[in-house]
């Protein structure tokens, strides 16, 4: 494509990758020259009396950050780093509830300011859907920008999809058959190759760097641990797209994804399943690259339910994106996707969510939050979220489902808590997950509530887990 203008800004969101990055691809294509920014994040309070990100996953970020910058210096191009991202003072949970819109974030205002100095019209970024960004996008937009976004996170552009987003199923089954059975000569509909990196490997173009912008930030030390599933304190854990990268790599070309079915409900260890969330979080990852990988390990070690089994999960994560697309502020809400109505007047007792949310007390949260419930199991899994910012799938279930259904915390508070704690936390499977357990999301059993000592017995029967992390 012809370079039509002759400067740009680039804007990394939840895409701190080079790899499969069609808008970036997009934005040096058009333009002659890219200033490149992202943002940290800051310590902002929720609404629940805590920081909003701890310092886990605000390292991990910068770790991500920081191989990004590496990447672009190695093509001869700078990254500026507004440390100041978030200064909207509502979280998405409470936006959803008001009407107010008109907080500006304070990396919104550096982008404008950048933009004002350099005399750009264009930003080009990832598109998100969810409240929060979308109102970050409306802020550039109301100061005379034009944003040029691309959904670029997900295994499958629109056009792809055999129904429109708002048509998108909200049962999982209904939603992965659909994609499945959509094209008759293949299992699956086949997401597009991944991008090569954006950029040319020899350099064409030079930033000056603008540190006047750019702050460097020195986090305090970062609680790490031997215990951990995800030890991010070792570079091959780094937060980077070059670790994320090499993890996929080393992850296919072993044995690993053959028998992925029978070891993903495990508690704890570094290969019981794929760990790519972290990275796919960051965007350090592009879903696109895994399910290739997928593939080619497939054709050389072959395919079985296992393998099977890493495209399926990587479909809840792709339905639980194209929900928050279609429900947009509903998500945030303490009813979530169900009406009033239908909570109230609910007699299953799995669908007793709504006054579950209306017995919350601190006391119940801050004992949970802090692993100090009457349940050890559910200490020590509270206590390595906390720790580590890691946590199994199978754990995270049985906590949120303890949170919600046996201490009646608001599943909004909880969801914010993992916010707070995982490096891996995103929107879309975050709110999603904890709105379905509460039930007030897609499940449509109307909730999932898990018997604490049946999965204690199961997944923990020697204890070995609990002993690991009783304090
Ligand atoms: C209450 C709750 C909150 C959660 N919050 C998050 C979150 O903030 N961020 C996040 O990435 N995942 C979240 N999950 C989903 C899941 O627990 C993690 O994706 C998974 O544990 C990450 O480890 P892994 O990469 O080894 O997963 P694997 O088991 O190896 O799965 C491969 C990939 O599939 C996707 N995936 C797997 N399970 C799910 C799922 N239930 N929902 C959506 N995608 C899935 C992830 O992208 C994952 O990396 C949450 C689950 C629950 C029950």
């Amino acid at each position: 494509m012809a370079q039509t203008l002759e400067k740009v800004i680039y804007w990394f969101r939840q895409d701190l990758r080079l790899h499969d990055n069609p808008a970036l691809t997009q934005a040096h294509a058009m333009s002659q020259t890219v200033l490149h920014v992202t943002h940290g994040l800051t310590d902002e309070e929720t609404q629940w009396g805590f920081k909003r990100h701890s310092l886990n996953r605000q390292q991990f970020r910068r770790q991500g950050i920081d191989g990004l910058r590496q990447a672009l210096q190695n093509h001869g191009q700078t990254l500026v780093v507004f440390e100041t991202y978030s200064a909207i003072t509502a979280t998405a949970n409470t936006i959803a509830d008001s009407t107010d819109t008109s907080n500006a974030t304070s990396t919104i205002a550096s982008i404008i300011a950048l933009a004002h100095q350099h005399n750009i019209k264009h930003i080009f970024c990832e598109a998100l859907e969810t409240p929060e960004e979308e109102q970050q996008v409306q802020s550039l937009l109301a100061a005379g920008l034009v944003v040029n976004r691309y959904i670029q996170s997900c295994l499958y552009e629109d056009n792809q999809l055999p129904f429109s987003i708002e048509d998108t199923p909200d049962m999982f089954t209904a939603f992965r058959q659909a994609v499945e059975n959509s094209n008759p000569y293949r299992k699956n509909i086949q997401p597009l190759s991944p991008l090569a990196h954006a950029l040319k490997a020899t350099p064409t173009r030079v930033i000056k760097p603008m540190s006047t912008q750019a702050t460097e930030v020195i986090l305090g030390a970062v609680p790490t641990s031997h215990r951990s599933s995800f030890p991010f304190d070792q570079p091959k854990w780094f937060g980077d797209e070059y670790a994320a990268l090499q993890h996929v790599s080393s992850y296919f070309s072993s044995q690993l994804p053959q028998t992925y079915k029978l070891t993903r409900n495990e508690l704890t260890g570094l290969n019981y399943s794929t760990h790519f969330s972290p990275w796919l979080a960051h965007g350090a990852l592009s879903p696109r690259t895994i399910w290739q990988a997928l593939q080619k390990h497939e054709l050389k070690h072959g395919a079985n339910d296992s393998t099977y089994w890493i495209g399926f999960e990587l479909l809840w994560r792709e339905h639980f994106r194209l929900m928050a697309r279609k429900y947009g502020a509903a998500l945030f809400r303490k009813n979530g996707l169900k009406k009033p109505a239908q909570t109230n007047q609910s007699r299953r007792p799995q669908e007793l969510h709504a006054s579950h949310s209306s017995a919350h007390t601190n006391a119940n949260f801050q004992r949970w939050q802090t692993g100090e419930t009457d349940q050890l199991f559910i200490n020590a899994a509270m206590r390595e979220l906390f720790t580590t910012g890691f946590l199994s799938n199978r754990l995270r279930q049985i906590v949120a489902s303890y949170a919600i259904h046996n201490l009646r915390i608001d599943w909004r508070a909880g969801a914010a808590w993992f916010e707070h704690c995982l490096i891996d936390y995103d929107v879309h499977s975050n709110q999603g997950n904890w709105a379905y357990i509460a039930g007030v999301g897609t499940d449509p059993r109307g909730g999932r509530q898990f018997n604490i000592d049946k999965q204690m017995k199961t997944y923990d029967p020697d204890g070995s887990y609990q002993k690991r992390w009783q304090a």
